[in-house]
């Protein structure tokens, strides 16, 4: 399942940025998710729980998930704007973009100058915001 591969993905640059900072524990972890994202979100969390139980390190770890709105920035006129504010697209619409972030370019324009050239500046992807760990050296 897709959300088990991207959880994995996140569990695996976690770990790695763990091992860096030399956490012995893992106290939390700020995951944001995009809103075009294609992802069930308790699916998402459920996968990075049941992987995260199988390392040591993230016993007491609390996982903050959150997801991140979409921000458009028009290339022609600087004018940004959300997913709500994008007028005249219906549900359907709504939904095709969401599956396939690359058709909005033909359903929305600028709402500002009606540019159909804009960016995609927030609202794509999987990122770790922030991990906030203890280093304790009389541990194991
Ligand atoms: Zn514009």
């Amino acid at each position: 399942m897709h959300e088990w591969a991207l959880a994995e993905a996140v569990v695996e640059s976690v770990l790695e940025a763990v091992k860096k900072e030399r956490f012995t524990s893992v106290k939390e972890v700020d995951i944001s998710l995009g809103e075009l994202q294609d992802i069930e979100i308790e699916i998402f969390e459920f996968a990075l729980k049941k992987l995260m139980e199988k390392e040591n390190i993230f016993r007491h770890t609390k996982i903050n998930l959150r997801v991140e709105k979409t921000l458009f920035r028009c290339r022609a006129c600087g004018n940004e704007w959300s997913l709500k504010e994008t007028k005249d697209i219906d549900k359907d619409v709504r939904e095709a973009i969401h599956f396939l972030p690359e058709l909005s370019h033909s359903f929305i324009r600028c709402p500002k100058c009606g540019s159909p050239d804009f960016e995609v500046v927030k609202g794509r992807g999987v990122s770790i915001d922030s991990i906030r760990g203890e280093i304790d050296g009389s541990e194991d």
